[in-house]
């Protein structure tokens, strides 16, 4: 079955000087009916057919996922920088071949992480960061090249099944 997963967040108190923006990929856990196993981190890119799970290290390695970025918007307003992806992936019910449990569709903990990457002025350098479901919040973004503070993550990236 085709699934389709929103995921939502929003930073707060942004910066101008540093142009943050979300880099074009990210990071979500998912049931996999390859493997069989639940809970998978699913790398994804803006534009690429497929995923990739990251697999097991007992059972099946690193491959190919029926999965990929469906809508990635982003908008930055005044002191705000948020972003809107849409993930589509194919789900067939398994039982995980290690602990038993049931696959669903989201994984039943979902857990993302998001990229972030910006231009400092003082140092002249491009800077990266992420954040990610389980994160102490409020998180503060700086600059890693002049520790200016760049945004504040207050809540969790909210994830929810569109169908
Ligand atoms: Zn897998
Ligand atoms: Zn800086």
């Amino acid at each position: 079955m085709l699934r389709t997963a929103e995921i939502r967040t929003e930073l707060t108190a942004r910066e101008d000087t540093h142009l943050l923006y979300w880099r074009s990929s990210l990071e979500f856990s998912l049931d996999c009916f390859i493997c069989e196993r639940t809970g998978r981190t699913t790398l994804f890119d803006v534009g690429a057919e497929q995923a990739l799970c990251s697999g097991s290290r007992s059972g099946l390695k690193r491959h190919h996922a029926p999965a990929r970025i469906a809508g990635f918007d982003t908008t930055s307003g005044r002191e705000r920088l948020a972003l809107r992806a849409l993930v589509d992936f194919w789900w067939a019910p398994f039982t995980d071949s290690r602990d038993s449990g049931k696959a669903a569709a989201p994984t039943r903990h979902p857990w993302v992480r998001l990229h972030l990457a910006s231009y400092c002025p003082v140092a002249k350098e491009a800077g990266t960061g992420s954040i990610q479901t389980n994160l102490v919040r409020p998180a503060r973004i700086t600059c890693e090249h002049c520790d200016l503070l760049l945004a504040v993550d207050r809540e969790a990236p909210a994830v929810r099944l569109l169908g």
